[in-house]
C-alpha cells in the first residue's frame, strides 16, 4: 500500500487559448477555450492535474469555479488525497453547484492516486472496457464553406461521427447542411444539436423535417428547463432524443427516467461534477434503458483524459464521444504529448493517473491569471 502523503499546495490558474475557428451553437457563439487549470501537489512533490471548464451559457462561469476552488484551498492543503469522495462531499457542502470545480478537484486527486499506485484513472474507478473510442467532431462553423473544409479533412483522419449544431441560423440553414453532407458523403453517422435553441411551439414540426435526414439523435432541441416540451418530442419522435442540457447529475438524470424526456443522455464531468457522479448518472440511464454518449465542453487535453477515462470505464458505451477540441479547434494545447487521437478513434491513455502530461511552457504562456 503506496503512502499518501498530505496535500502541501493548491494552484488555480485561468488559462485563455484561441480556437481555430468560431462554433455555433444555439446558445451562442464560442472563439477561444476559456478553462481552469487546477494543480493539487502534495508534500511528496507529485503533482496531480484537473480541469474546470465553464461556459457561461451552459454550466456556470469561470470567476465562480475560480472561487469555488479557492474557498477550498484551505480545506484541501494538509488532507490526505486518497480520501476522494470525502473531499467532493466537503466540496458539496462548502459550495453550491459549480460542478466544473468539482470535476476539478476529483480529477487532481485521481491523478495523484494513479501516478502513486500506478494505476490509470480508468483502472481506479472500475477498470477499462474498451482501448478506444470512436470520434465525433461537431460541425459548428457559420461559415458553412469552411466547415465542408474541415469535414472533407477529418473524413480523410478517418473521422465518421459528426455532429451539426443546428438552430442558430434558421431551419433553411440546418436543412441545406444536412442535405449537402448527406449528398456528398454515404458514409457519415450524423447527429444533430440544438443546444436548447428551438422555440417549443414548433419544434416538433421542424425536427419531423430533420428526421427525414436519418439522423443517429436529436441533442437537446429546447431549453433545459422545459422538461414537459423534451417528453413531448421524445414521444412524437422516431428519431431518438439525446437530453444534454437537460441532464447535468443522478438527480437530473432520475427526472428525466420518470418523466421519459429522452432515450439518450450525454455524460458530461463538467455537468455532472467529476467521473463518479457521471457514472452514476450511467447507471441510472443503464437501469432505464437509457444510452449514454459521452459529451464534453471547451476543454484542454487535461479534461478530456479524464473524460476518455470516465467513458473507458463504461461497458454500454454505443455513441462515441466528443472529446475533439484539443486536436481538432484549439490553435495548441497544454499537453505535453498530442492528445491521443488516431484514425477517427480517441486512444484511452494507459499510463498512472491520467495517463498524460502538461507542458508547463504552454500552459504558462496561455495563462491569463493564477493563484496559490
Ligand atoms: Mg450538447
Amino acid at each position: 500500500m503506496p503512502t499518501f502523503d498530505p496535500i502541501a499546495a493548491v494552484r488555480v490558474r485561468t488559462v485563455r487559448i484561441p480556437a481555430r475557428a468560431t462554433h455555433s451553437h444555439g446558445s451562442g457563439d464560442v472563439s477561444a477555450v476559456n478553462t481552469i487549470i487546477l494543480e493539487v501537489t502534495t508534500e511528496g512533490g507529485v503533482t496531480g492535474w484537473g480541469e474546470a471548464s465553464p461556459w457561461a451559457v451552459f454550466t456556470g462561469t469561470v470567476e465562480a469555479n475560480v472561487g469555488a476552488l479557492e474557498m477550498m484551498r484551505p480545506l484541501l492543503v494538509g488532507a490526505n488525497p486518497l480520501e476522494v469522495e470525502r473531499l467532493l462531499a466537503l466540496f458539496g457542502r462548502t459550495v453550491v453547484h459549480c460542478s466544473e470545480a468539482k470535476a476539478a478537484l476529483e480529477t487532481a486527486l485521481l491523478d495523484i492516486v494513479g501516478r502513486k499506485s500506478g494505476l490509470s484513472v480508468a483502472e481506479l474507478v472500475g477498470g477499462r472496457c474498451r482501448d478506444s473510442i470512436p470520434l465525433s467532431f461537431s460541425v459548428a462553423n457559420p461559415d458553412f464553406d469552411a466547415d465542408l473544409e474541415t469535414v472533407a479533412a477529418l473524413h480523410a483522419d478517418g473521422v465518421r461521427l459528426f455532429k451539426m449544431k443546428t438552430g442558430f441560423a434558421g431551419h433553411r440553414f440546418d436543412l441545406m447542411r444536412l442535405e449537402r453532407l448527406r449528398r456528398d458523403y454515404d458514409d457519415l453517422d450524423l447527429r444533430v444539436d440544438y443546444n436548447q435553441g428551438l422555440a417549443a411551439y414548433d419544434a416538433i414540426r421542424q425536427l419531423r423535417d430533420i428526421e427525414t435526414f436519418r439522423p443517429t439523435f436529436i441533442e437537446q432541441p429546447l431549453p433545459k428547463h422545459n422538461l414537459e416540451g423534451m417528453a413531448r418530442i421524445a414521444h412524437a419522435l422516431d428519431t431518438p432524443l439525446l437530453a444534454d442540457e437537460s441532464v447535468f447529475d443522478p438527480r437530473e438524470a432520475l427526472v428525466a427516467v420518470q418523466m421519459e424526456l429522452a432515450d439518450l443522455f450525454s455524460l458530461k464531468i463538467m455537468k455532472s461534477g467529476g467521473i463518479r457522479r457521471a457514472l452514476e448518472v450511467a447507471a441510472i440511464a443503464r437501469a432505464a434503458g437509457i444510452g449514454v454518449y459521452g459529451g464534453c465542453m471547451f476543454e484542454t487535453g487535461i479534461a478530456h483524459a479524464a473524460g476518455t477515462h470516465l467513458m473507458a470505464a463504461i461497458p454500454d458505451l454505443e455513441l462515441g464521444c466528443e472529446f475533439y477540441m484539443s486536436t481538432y479547434y484549439l490553435k495548441e494545447d497544454i499537453l505535453s504529448e498530442p492528445f491521443p487521437v488516431r484514425n477517427g478513434h480517441v486512444h484511452v491513455p494507459t499510463g498512472p493517473g491520467l495517463g498524460v502530461e502538461v507542458d508547463r511552457a504552454a500552459l504558462d504562456r496561455f495563462t491569463v491569471a493564477t493563484s496559490g
